[in-house]
């Protein structure tokens, strides 16, 4: 969390962010959705411009902007969560082929509101859907050092 040294326009600040919030009004039910699934940390819903029928978001009902600030058993039942709708896409879903998991974090990622949430997509084979940039391949020695880097960063050891 960030420090607060006035009180009031943390208060503003906070009360804005949450009433606001598309996703809490949604799990405050002072907005209309179609839920899927509804547990103590997790709560899922259709996207309203669904990319295919079934567009599942999953996101846990705390308000929380970033993926990286969830806590453990968030994340978990997060992945749990989307994996269960995944399933019963593939299962129950005609056509639906496989499934793309999305989750923005971030506005340079492309995350549209401030409430973390995964998309639970189902695919078809030609539907159009799909990352549209093409990385280019890399040399081993950047790609080993830039490996190097994250693992710095993550505190474990080299690999070797
Ligand atoms: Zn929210």
């Amino acid at each position: 969390m960030v420090k607060i040294t006035s009180r009031k326009p943390l208060g503003k600040t906070a009360a804005l962010s949450v009433d606001s919030c598309v996703f809490c009004r949604i799990i405050a039910g002072q907005l209309p959705s179609s839920p899927v699934l509804d547990s103590d940390l997790i709560v899922a819903f259709l996207d309203i411009h669904p990319w295919n029928p079934g567009h599942t978001l999953v996101l846990p009902r705390r308000h929380i902007e970033s993926f990286t600030d969830l806590s453990p058993m968030e994340v978990e039942q997060l992945a749990l969560r989307g994996q269960q709708i995944a399933t019963a896409l593939k299962q129950g879903f005609d056509g639906c082929e496989a499934v793309t998991f999305s989750l923005a974090d971030g506005v340079a990622a492309g995350q549209d509101v401030p409430h973390t949430h995964l998309h639970v997509v189902p695919r078809r084979t030609g539907d159009g859907l799909g990352w549209r940039a093409a990385g280019q391949l890399q040399d081993r020695e950047t790609l080993d050092a830039i490996a190097s880097q994250l693992r710095t960063a993550l505190g474990v050891s080299s690999t070797g």
